[in-house]
């Protein structure tokens, strides 16, 4: 069991000024690998065996390091070759994915962007829930049992890839039947919750501790099969409609009515605030929520990714806002390694760093 003392002694051995930023080789690396680089920083991708090609057509990487499975990243001799050379972690959807929010929280002694803690709050719906209702968030209707259903709802697994089981309802007796024929192994485990009609809009924020300052470096609507390509079919297939499915396979880009703004920007900073007295010292770097906007131009917020998201690729070069905001091509990756910098800069990593 790795304590924080522990991995605050492994930074505290750190040279400053040779630190390397490293991260697993998948999801949001690309962003993550060149916008280290763009900072003057020296850079690292942990590759699955078949996946380095990658990495090394692009010329992002300085070194890659290849393993069998991901879970080989925890072995003691593995963590060590990365703490010789001043590794920080850039944690990212597909390593918390890989590596689960506990194994990272208890074993891995190689220090990591931002607060180990929010892993554990992101990942359990509950606590979830929870953070966000304590953020004054407008959250869906959860109900308790399939009686209570009364209007549109959308049933959901925990754990499911990409809503996979997901299936939508509009009584108790249609809930009975489709979850009679869905084919899932843990079927006990739903939650129903209201389906909310709007705009999505995914913000990606960030909050950095040493300026004590919310971003809103852009935003983007996820694509998802097959529910985005059913809006075409329409009334062609009104009497059978196939039951809806929401696996991400792209991004959009998007930029939301202006006049919407303070209420987005109002979102991410009640969501920081609220870590902060949750587990102490709360959000650090980079941070999703997941809202629709109804037609009375209100939000509301079904989930929270407390890392950087896959819908920032679309702006390795920069968004319409991180432009306003930075007048230079900022991507989340490169705004990871302008914190580290900063950060190294004071002297400060430990506010960072976890
Ligand atoms: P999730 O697994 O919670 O990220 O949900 C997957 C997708 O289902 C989202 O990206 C949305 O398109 C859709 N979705 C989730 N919750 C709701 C909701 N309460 N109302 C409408 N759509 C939702």
């Amino acid at each position: 069991m790795i304590t924080p003392d522990e991995i605050q002694r492994v930074l505290a051995g750190y040279a400053n000024h040779e630190l390397t930023v490293a991260t697993v080789g998948s999801h949001t690396a690309l962003q993550i690998l060149k916008g280290a680089r763009d900072e003057g920083f020296r850079n690292l991708a942990v590759c699955r065996h078949g996946t380095e090609q990658v990495y090394q057509q692009f010329g992002v990487a300085d070194e890659i390091l290849t393993i069998g499975r991901y879970q080989e990243l925890m072995d003691g001799t593995f963590q060590q070759q990365l703490i010789v050379r001043n590794a920080i972690l850039i944690p990212h959807g597909s390593f918390v994915e890989y590596l689960s929010p506990r194994r990272i929280e208890n074993e891995l002694a190689v220090p990591l962007f931002g607060n180990r803690a929010v892993l554990e709050w992101e990942s359990d719906r509950v606590k979830e829930r929870a953070w966000l209702l304590n953020a004054g968030l407008r959250l869906p209707l959860e109900f308790t049992s399939p009686e209570e259903i009364d209007r549109l709802v959308l049933v959901k697994f925990p754990g499911a890839k990409g809503g996979r089981g997901y299936f939508l309802a509009s009584s108790e007796a249609e809930f009975a039947q489709k979850l009679e024929n869905l084919n899932l192994s843990d079927k006990a485990q739903f939650t129903i919750q209201e389906f909310v009609i709007g705009t999505r809009f995914y913000p990606h924020y960030f909050y950095s501790p040493l300026q004590d300052r919310l971003e809103l470096l852009s935003m983007d609507i996820r694509y998802e099969s097959n529910i985005d390509g059913l809006a075409r079919l329409g009334a062609l297939v009104q009497d059978r409609t196939p039951e809806p499915s929401f696996v991400v396979t792209g991004n959009l880009p998007v930029v939301a009515r202006e006049s919407l703004l303070p209420k987005i920007l109002e979102i991410g900073q009640s969501v920081v605030t609220a870590s902060q007295e949750l587990f102490s010292p709360g959000l650090i770097g980079p941070f999703c929520v997941e809202t629709i906007c109804t037609d009375e131009l209100d939000f509301v917020a079904f989930e929270i990714s407390a890392r950087i998201v896959a819908g920032t690729n679309l702006y390795i070069n920069g968004s319409p806002y991180s432009h306003l905001l930075y007048n230079e091509p900022m991507s989340t990756g490169r705004r990871i390694a302008r914190e580290l910098k900063d950060a190294a800069e004071l002297d400060a990593l430990e506010r960072v760093v976890y």
